[in-house]
This record gives structure tokens, sequence and C-alpha cells, in this order.
């Protein structure tokens, strides 16, 4: 089995982590000189793709130096465990809030199960190993990484989770953004552009911090954005702007089903029904019922999301 890869400038590849669909969530390959890393890892089974890539590149487990989750939730970082557990040199670099769920991850596990149901998630996570303690590196705020002469540079990114972190690659002038960045995926790419939505999954969604984390990655004048799902994208201002009105427009709409009988199902079908019409004004090749399916599962966890800050707020 070997997942999908795509090789961009400046040594970085993406490889599809293969959750739910081909499409949905990847990683990414860095190389420095002749160490590499992997920002994000997926779950836990994505690991045998993963390997199968190295493999087939000749590159030596050994030769992996780090493994970097943006953020701890198990699309991430579900597979860190084991991937350290395969790559003997590898060490694991994590925001200070994940790390301890890294060590222990028996809180992430019950915290997923409550949002996903536990016959899901064997089937959607597999195994979720815990990661040697002696072997974590935590990466606060303005922390440096050298990666054989390739310099990482974190900044906490809290908005999406706030054990997030977003890492600058100076070489390419690009963050990798985890989910703080939103959610763009290539299906809809058409004459217009990407189309790019917000990502506002349970339980750690704070619009205002997004909003400062957003100024801090622009501030970086990036000409690339590193996407989990999915992908390189440019434009980067445009998308900035489309995901500043995206997450208003959420929280209006949140807002209006506050007290709504149904509201889980009202808002998810509102969220369904405002994402569409934006789809087809990007005159998007991905028609109202394709989209309806390939957005399923994040209308479902961003409604969620919204009504969890709902009820904090
Ligand atoms: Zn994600």
């Amino acid at each position: 089995m070997l997942p999908n890869t795509l090789d961009y400038s400046d040594d970085i590849t993406c490889i599809d982590t293969e959750q739910q669909r081909a499409g949905m969530a990847c990683c990414y390959l860095l190389r420095g000189g002749d160490r590499y890393a992997f920002i994000e890892c997926g779950t836990s089974l994505s690991v045998p793709g993963l390997l199968n890539v190295l493999q087939q590149r000749g590159i030596a487990r050994e030769q992996i130096a780090y493994v970097i989750p943006t953020h701890v939730h198990l699309d991430h970082a579900g597979g860190v465990g084991r991937m350290l557990r395969e790559l003997p040199n590898a060490k694991l670099v994590v925001h200070p809030r994940g790390a301890r769920h890294m060590i222990d991850p028996s809180k992430l596990i019950a915290g997923a199960t409550a949002v996903y149901g536990a016959e899901h998630m064997a089937a959607m996570y597999g195994e979720i190993l815990p990661a040697p303690e002696a072997r974590v590196i935590v990466a606060e705020d303005d922390f440096k990484l050298d990666l054989n002469g390739r310099e990482l540079w974190f900044i906490d990114a809290p908005g999406h989770a706030s054990h997030h972190f977003a890492v600058w690659d100076a070489r390419s002038r690009g963050w990798f953004t985890g989910d703080v960045f939103g959610l763009s995926y290539r299906e809809f790419d058409g004459p217009n552009g990407p189309y790019l939505l917000p990502t506002t999954t349970p339980v750690q969604f704070d619009p205002a911090a997004w909003m400062h984390t957003l100024d801090r990655l622009l501030a970086a004048d990036p000409q690339w954005i590193y996407l989990t799902h999915y992908g390189r994208i440019g434009n980067v201002a445009k998308l900035a702007a489309d995901l500043r009105r995206g997450l208003a427009e959420y929280q209006q709409l949140a807002a209006h089903y506050r007290t709504d009988a149904n509201r889980h199902q009202s808002l998810k079908r509102a969220l369904t029904e405002h994402e569409l019409a934006k789809i087809a004004a990007l005159n998007s090749p991905v028609d109202a019922e394709e989209a309806r399916e390939l957005l399923e599962l994040d209308m479902d966890l961003n409604a969620q999301g919204l009504e969890v800050w709902l009820d904090r707020k």
C-alpha cells in the first residue's frame, strides 16, 4: 500500500494519510541535508503507508529526526506513538499543552470517544500508543529547531485548539498551519481559486485567539500555507480574508440557533447551506450533492464545536 504523494519545491513532500478518504488529510516530509522531519503523522493506521513511502524513496528510518504534530487532535497526532516506535532516532516536538497527552493518551482517547462514539474509534484511529517521555521536546512560543541546517520556527497558534502551534519554514517562506488556517480540499479547486472553510472542531474553538493567530501568520509575509486538510495553497492574504469572514459568519449562525429546540441538526443544516452557497459562487467543479458528501463530517464537527463554544460563552 503506497499513499499518494506530491513533491513541492524546497524538498517538501505532501503524503496522504488516507483518513476517511484520499485527499482529506495529509502530512509533510521535509528534508534537511540527510535528515528528515515529518510534520503531522496521521493516525496509527496511517503509519504503515508513511513507512512504505520512506522505503520506496530509499530513506532509512534512522534518518527521521523529528515527528512534529501541529496539535494533538488524533488526525494529526494519533500515530505519534507508533511512529516513534518505528523510527529509532526520531524525537517528538509538541506544544506545551499537548505533551502530557502524548505521553499518556488516555484523556485524548476518552475525548475523541465522546465526539465520535466508541464504535468509530478503532476503525478511524486504530491503537493509540504513548510517546516515551525521554523522546519529547516541548516547543514553547518562539521555539527554533535546526533540522540539519534547515531552520524551523514555532509559534503558539490558538483558535482551533489551545494545544496548537504553527511551524514556519524559512526556506520555502511557508507556514505549516495544521487546522488553524481552515480546511481547503483540492477537489473544489476551480477557475476562481481554492475554496476554504473554517474548522471549529470541539472543544477549544476561540475566535478572538484565532484572529490574533492569523495576524501573526500574515506578519511573516508567507508565500505558502501547508494545510493538513489538504496540501499547499498560495494566495495567502485573500484566503486569510475568506477565513476571517467565514469565522464571523459561523459565530452569527451559531448565535441564531442558540436556543433552537433541535439545535445541532438546525445548525449543521445552516452551516452546510452556507458552505454550498459559497461553493456555487466560486464556480467550483463539485456539484451540491457531492459537496454535501465531502463536507458531511466537517459540518457535523463544526456544528458540535460551535455548540460547545455557545455553551461556554
Ligand atoms: Zn485536523
